[in-house]
């Protein structure tokens, strides 16, 4: 089968197609014949080594498909099942064995693009909206990279709980896919002081909660943007990592909070993981949450993925077809 495979971490030539042996089901696992793969910014830092993983590796951790072969043991699915999962290595493939406690059934409606495009950040934005800091009516929040891939889905679920949603972006075509989003203050951040326009719409009191995936480039000025006992989740690092911090700047700016969230740690168990995907794919199914589907390339161009993600040139998501 094919599979992207990286021996070397590094650059965009780091990934390499190439025929490796399907791999065997073993006890508790599936085998998954894999239909639409979901490309993420954690798949970039496995490729450039900033998240270490033992080479040779097969790159991905998000895909939909259908089913195969089962291993000794498996009770949650059944060959010829339509799956979906997030976070098991080597989705950039055509095959991929995944442990069967990690699938998730597709409803009839829901296509394995639509699953490939919502499983991980879906999921994010639940938990970051429901679980890290859970959106009551009234809150204000700012969501950067608002018309990114969990941007966009973040917005939506933040509207839906009945918050001011303020957002941030970098182009002229990304603010009006934030505010087709339903955002209500989009801040053009690579020319407006986001910071300065918050304090403005909010006459200076602040905002209940920023949710950063940004990182180093607007982490600092996320905290001042907060009212007191304000939260900061910060979930990502698009600009690059934060640098260490001193806690006292919590208190001096208002007994703020700071939390660095991952989806692992909200997908603890089977019930969890049931509960998260079964919120996100039935909104999916009945039309209330858009997925927007940036471009789909072949699994070949994996490379050129990369490219348009690093590069700022992606507004939602990014799958691959193997
Ligand atoms: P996005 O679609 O949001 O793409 C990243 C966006 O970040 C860009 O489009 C860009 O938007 C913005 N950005 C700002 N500065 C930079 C920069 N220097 N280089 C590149 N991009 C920049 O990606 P995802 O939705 O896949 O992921 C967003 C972030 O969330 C990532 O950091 C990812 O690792 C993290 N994440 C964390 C999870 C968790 O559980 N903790 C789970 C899923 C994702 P613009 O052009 O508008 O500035």
């Amino acid at each position: 089968m094919k599979a992207i495979r990286v021996h070397q971490t590094g650059g965009w030539d780091a990934l390499q197609i190439e025929d490796i042996a399907t791999p065997e089901p073993g006890a508790g696992e599936a085998l998954v014949r894999i239909e639409a793969i979901g490309v993420n910014f954690i798949d970039i830092y496995h490729r450039t080594g900033l998240y270490p993983q033992k080479t040779p590796f097969t790159l991905g951790r998000e895909a939909a498909g259908v089913v195969d072969s089962v291993g000794d043991g498996v009770n949650e699915v059944r060959p010829g099942d339509r799956v979906a999962y997030a976070l098991t290595p080597g989705a950039y493939a055509e095959m991929a064995v995944v442990p069967a406690s990690k699938l998730v059934p597709l409803p009839d409606g829901v296509s394995t693009s639509l699953a490939a495009a919502i499983m991980l950040q879906g999921m994010t934005a639940h938990y970051l909206s429901r679980a890290t800091f859970p959106i009551e009516a009234g809150h204000r929040v700012l969501v950067h990279a608002a018309a990114g891939g969990v941007g966009l889905l973040l917005t939506q679920m933040a509207k839906r709980r009945g918050a001011q949603v303020f957002g941030t972006v970098s182009t002229q075509a990304k603010a009006e896919a934030a505010k087709g989003a339903g955002i209500d203050v989009v801040i053009r951040y690579t020319e407006q002081d986001f910071e300065a326009e918050v304090r403005e719409a909010t006459s200076g009191e602040g905002l209940h909660a920023v949710y950063d995936s940004v990182g180093q480039t607007t982490f600092e000025k996320s905290l001042r943007c907060l009212r007191p006992r304000g939260v900061l989740a910060l979930f990502g690092q698009s600009s690059g990592p934060v640098p260490a911090f001193d806690l006292a700047k919590l208190g001096a700016g208002g007994s703020l909070f700071i939390t660095r969230p991952t989806l692992a740690h909200y997908m603890l168990d089977r019930d969890e993981l049931l509960e998260r995907a079964g919120d996100v794919l039935g909104w999916v199914e009945r039309g209330e949450l858009d997925v927007a589907i940036d471009r789909e390339l072949p699994l070949a161009e994996a490379a050129e993925a990369h490219r348009l993600l690093e590069g700022r040139k992606t507004s939602g998501k990014l799958i691959l077809k193997p």
